[in-house]
């Protein structure tokens, strides 16, 4: 059973790989069932790290780097000597590396999951932008850090928004309509209904990153359980997608 889909938009370039998993193939149980990549949300242990084993097996990918996740705006660089530090999953909500065969994952079940590829450098970066993440620009953040670390230009980026919870299904209070639609303009919600994906592609638009370079999956995880975990479909316990990029050569 394949566990993940290809990000076919950046894996196209030739020099990343980069997906999300499937909620199939796994051995978790309800209501985790049943490929749970994370350990912070109630799973059982053994049961996450089979299922990290089996993802790894399928996509001949090393141990992923990953942060704990706090719906923050702060990015951290992976690098050569990082490593070790990482290891305790230090507290941020973006990646960003230019490092080879080191994958970057974050965690998501609604929250969207945000893929940045600077080919011409080439770096890469992840993002994790639930509502707060996308209202403190966590997407523009982490590609002022690549900017910053690896003179990363947005014009040079390819950005793919994943699977993730879409205006059909995500309503909200009206005071977070207008908090948005007052920082975004209003073709970011349809009544109490609120597009993150339409969001974060105005913020990347508007530091420079090129419309023809944005990608955004067409699946809604809310409306497709059967696939992916929702947080909320699911009344807020369930398990977690992992979203993973990785630079696989430097051209
Ligand atoms: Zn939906």
């Amino acid at each position: 059973m394949k566990t993940y889909q290809v990000i076919q938009e950046l894996e196209t370039t030739g020099i990343v790989s980069a997906g999300i998993t499937l909620r199939h193939g796994g051995v978790s149980r309800a209501p985790y069932t049943s490929l749970n990549l994370a350990e912070h949300v109630g799973d059982d242990e053994n049961a996450v790290a089979t299922n990290r084993k089996i993802f790894s097996q399928q996509s001949g990918l090393p141990d992923f780097h990953y942060c704990r996740q706090i719906h923050s705006d702060r990015v951290i660089e992976v690098d050569s000597t990082a490593n070790t530090a990482l290891k305790q999953h230090p507290e941020a909500d973006a990646l960003v590396s230019t490092q080879c065969r080191v994958p970057l994952g974050i965690f998501t079940a609604d929250c969207v999951p945000i893929f940045i590829l600077d080919v011409a450098t080439p770096a890469i970066g992840i993002a994790h932008a639930g509502w707060r993440g996308t209202l403190a620009r966590i997407a523009v953040n982490t590609l002022a850090q690549m900017k910053t670390r690896f003179r990363t230009l947005a014009t040079n980026c390819k950005v793919h928004l994943g699977p993730s919870i879409q205006k059909c299904c995500y309503t909200v209070s009206t005071e977070l309509i207008e908090q948005f639609t007052e920082q975004f303009g209003n073709t970011v919600h349809k009544g109490r209904n609120l597009s993150l994906q339409t969001t974060n592609v105005i913020q990347l638009i508007e530091i420079g990153v090129p419309a023809a370079s944005i990608s955004v999956s067409p699946f809604c995880t809310a409306c497709r359980t059967d696939l992916f975990y929702s947080h909320r479909a699911e009344g807020g316990q369930t398990g977690r997608m992992l979203s993973f990029i990785q630079l696989n050569t430097k051209n």
